[in-house]
C-alpha cells in the first residue's frame, strides 16, 4: 500500500472532502497515514476564505519543499497535491509560486483523483474545471471498517456552492453555483454511515438550508423534508446541519426544530453584522430587525434552542456607530458560541473595490471588544447549563483514567466518570461544573 497524508484547512466541508479523497484513493492502493514522513502523496486541502488562510498554504509548501529534498536524498519519492479553494482560485499560479507542487485540483474533481495522481507521476497537472457530471455519483462509498475507524459522528455534504454573492465572500467563485444532491443519494450515504456505526450526522452545505434536492419522483425537496427522510433511518440518533443563511430559514425547518427531537436544538445562523447599512453593503439581503424577528420565531418554536453565529468586523464603510449596532445585536441575541473575524479583502469580490476600507488597527480593536462580549456570553451559556440534565452521546475515552467524553446537544464536550462500555450510547447527564472548554456531569440513573 502507498501512504496518503492529507492536511485539512478551513471549514467542515473540507473535513468531509478530505475523507472523500481518502476513499477515492483507497481504490488505487493508498492508505491514510498521520505520519507525513511516511507519505508517498501529501495533499493540502486548502481554504481561501481569508487572506491568512491562503497564505498558510504557501508557508506549508516551503516546509514541504525541504522535506521532499530530504526524502529524495534517501531515495524516496513524495508527490505533492493542492486541493480545495486555494487550488480552485489560484490554479496555475500555485505552480508558479511553488514549483514543488505536482498536482493542483479543485473541489469538483475529487472523484477523478486516482486518474489525476496517475498523470501527475509524469507531468504537472492542474484540474480546476467545473465538470458537468455529478462527482458524488462517482465517489466510492466509505468502507465499513473506515467508517468505524472515523468514529460515531460524521459530516455529510448535501449541498455545495452558493448563489448569494455576499460582497465579502469568495465561496460563490471557488465552490461555484448552488447545487443540491438528490434525496436518494443522501439517504443512501447516511445509511452507509449508520451501517458503519455512526450515530450522529451533521448535514453540510455552504448554504445548507437552501437545499432543494430532487426526490425519487423528481420533486424539489427542502431541507426539512430531507431531515424527516433521514430521521427514519434506524440506528441514527441525532441530526444537525450547518451553515444556514437567515434568508433560507423557512417555516418547515422551524417546525422541524419544534417537532423532531433528534434534530439537535443548536443552530449556527450567521448574521455577520448588526447595522442595516453594513448588512446592505454586504448584500446579506435582510435587516437586523428581520434577523431578530426570525430568532424570536425559532425560539418560540423551540425554547431550549441555542444559537451560534459568525461575525465580520471592519467591513468597508463600518463606522464606530455601525460596529456598536453589531455589539447591540449580540447583546440582544445571547449567543452560546460564535466565530468572529476581521474583514479580509478578497481579490475579485465586490468588497475589495469598495471605498472606506477600515484600517487594520481599528479592525483589531473592534474584534477584541466583540470577542470579549462573545466569550462572556459563551461562559454565561455554559454556566447556565450547570444543574441541568441533557442527553450526552459518549464518543471516546477521556483524558483521565475512568473518564469518558461525549457531546451535549449544544456540542459542548462533557466529561463523565463512567465505564468505557458506555461509549456509543446516549445517556442523561446532570451537569455539575464547567471547565474552560467543557462541562462535567454525572449520569442520571
Ligand atoms: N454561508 C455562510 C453564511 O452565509 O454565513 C458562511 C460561510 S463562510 C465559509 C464562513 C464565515 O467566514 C462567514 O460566515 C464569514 O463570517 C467569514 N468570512 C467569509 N468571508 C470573509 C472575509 N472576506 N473576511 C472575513 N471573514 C470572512
Ligand atoms: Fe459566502 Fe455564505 Fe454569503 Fe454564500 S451566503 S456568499 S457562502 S457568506
Amino acid at each position: 500500500m502507498k501512504k496518503l497524508f492529507i492536511k485539512t484547512y478551513g471549514c467542515q466541508m473540507n473535513v468531509y472532502d478530505s475523507d472523500r479523497m481518502s476513499d477515492a484513493l483507497a481504490a488505487s492502493g493508498y492508505e491514510a497515514t498521520t505520519e507525513i514522513n511516511d507519505a508517498d502523496l501529501v495533499v493540502l486541502n486548502t481554504c481561501h476564505i481569508r487572506e491568512k488562510a491562503a497564505e498558510k498554504v504557501y508557508s506549508e509548501l516551503g516546509r514541504l519543499r525541504i522535506l521532499r529534498q530530504s526524502q529524495e536524498a534517501k531515495g524516496k519519492k513524495m508527490m505533492i497535491g493542492i486541493a480545495g479553494c486555494v487550488a480552485q482560485a489560484e490554479g496555475e499560479e500555485i505552480m508558479r509560486r511553488a514549483p514543488v507542487v505536482d498536482l493542483v485540483f479543485g473541489p469538483q474533481s475529487y472523484h477523478k483523483l486516482p486518474e489525476l495522481v496517475g498523470r501527475a507521476a509524469n507531468e504537472k497537472v492542474v484540474e480546476t474545471d467545473f465538470p458537468a457530471e455529478d462527482k458524488f455519483e462517482h465517489l466510492p462509498k466509505a468502507k465499513k471498517e473506515t467508517t468505524i475507524a472515523r468514529g460515531l459522528t460524521s459530516f455529510l455534504t448535501v449541498q455545495e456552492g452558493c448563489d448569494k454573492f455576499c460582497s465579502f465572500c469568495v465561496v460563490p467563485y471557488t465552490r461555484g453555483a448552488e447545487v443540491s444532491r438528490p434525496v436518494a443519494q443522501v439517504v443512501a450515504e447516511a445509511q452507509n454511515l449508520v451501517d458503519g456505526g455512526v450515530k450522529e450526522i451533521t448535514l453540510l452545505g455552504q448554504n445548507v438550508n437552501a437545499y432543494h434536492g430532487l426526490d425519487e419522483k423528481g420533486n424539489s425537496t427542502g431541507l426539512a423534508d430531507l431531515i424527516y427522510r433521514l430521521a427514519d433511518i434506524k440506528g441514527l440518533e441525532r441530526l444537525r446541519y450547518t451553515t444556514s443563511h437567515p434568508r433560507d430559514m423557512d417555516d418547515a425547518l422551524i417546525e422541524a426544530h419544534r417537532d423532531l427531537d433528534m434534530l439537535m436544538p443548536y443552530l449556527h445562523l450567521p448574521v455577520q453584522a448588526g447595522s442595516d447599512k453594513i448588512l446592505k453593503a454586504m448584500n446579506r439581503q435582510h435587516t437586523a430587525k428581520e434577523y431578530m424577528d426570525l430568532i424570536d420565531r425559532i425560539r418560540t418554536a423551540r425554547p431550549d434552542l441555542a444559537l451560534s453565529g459568525d461575525f465580520i468586523v471592519g467591513f468597508p464603510g463600518e463606522t464606530e456607530e455601525d460596529f456598536e449596532a453589531t455589539m447591540q445585536l449580540v447583546k440582544d441575541v445571547h449567543y452560546a458560541a460564535a466565530y468572529s473575524f476581521k474583514y479580509s479583502t478578497r481579490p475579485g469580490t465586490p468588497g475589495a473595490e469598495m471605498d472606506g476600507q477600515v484600517p487594520e488597527d481599528v479592525k483589531y480593536e473592534r474584534l477584541q471588544r466583540l470577542q470579549e462580549l462573545l466569550n462572556a456570553q459563551q461562559k454565561e451559556f455554559n454556566d447556565s447549563c450547570v444543574g441541568k440534565t441533557f442527553p450526552v452521546l459518549f464518543e471516546k475515552k477521556g483524558r483521565d483514567e475512568g473518564q469518558i467524553v461525549g457531546r451535549s446537544p449544544y456540542l459542548q464536550p462533557v466529561q463523565v466518570e463512567a465505564d468505557l462500555s458506555l461509549i456509543g450510547t446516549i445517556r442523561p447527564v446532570s451537569m455539575y461544573d464547567t471547565g474552560k472548554f467543557s462541562l462535567f456531569g454525572k449520569i442520571v440513573t
